[in-house]
């Protein structure tokens, strides 16, 4: 029996794994193109093998639950991740941009999990909630790394592109 709580769980992981697809598809579009921007390129990288992770453990816990992941939501969401990382290409400001963009998936990402620990602990899900408390402190992590580093991105994107014959964009 599965009660209406549970199926809102299930459905939210769903959206979870969606949303971490984005991520990876996102980030590693976002990491291809920087040169200029070693510290914020490695970063990201290093969150890209988190977010594989992260996928990974919610689509372990969805199957737990007996469901599988929704191949509609997934693509959905890696169509979304292209555009997002397709628009740098046309804008001057791609790596400001990016970071902005970043900050705010986060925070989604930190509002989800947030969410899921919530309604973990309702359903009795002790290992979905332990899953979740164990991702929220990743996505903390680097929520926190990109609000740091935005004012020097900024500073340093502002100095190239005074610079002639310098590539600030990316
Ligand atoms: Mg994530
Ligand atoms: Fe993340």
């Amino acid at each position: 029996m599965t009660t209406r709580a549970e199926e809102n769980l299930l459905d939210w992981l769903r959206d979870a794994h969606a949303m971490e697809e984005q991520a990876e598809k996102m980030l590693t579009k976002t990491a291809e193109r920087l040169e200029n921007y070693p510290e914020l390129k490695a970063r990201i990288q290093q969150h890209i093998e988190e977010t594989r992770r992260q996928a990974q453990m919610v689509r372990g816990c969805i199957e737990r639950l007996g469901g599988d992941t929704s191949a509609v939501k997934d693509a959905t969401a890696k169509m979304m991740a292209m555009a997002q990382g397709m628009s740098g290409m046309f804008v001057s400001d791609e790596v400001v941009k990016a970071s902005l963009a970043s900050y705010a998936f986060e925070h989604m990402e930190i509002a989800s999990y947030r969410a899921l620990i919530a309604a973990a602990e309702l359903c009795g899900d002790v290992e979905t909630q332990r899953v979740c408390e164990q991702i929220l402190p990743e996505e903390e992590a680097m929520a926190n790394w990109l609000a740091e580093r935005l004012p020097g991105t900024v500073q340093k994107f502002l100095a190239r592109d005074e610079t002639p014959d310098t590539t600030a964009k990316h």
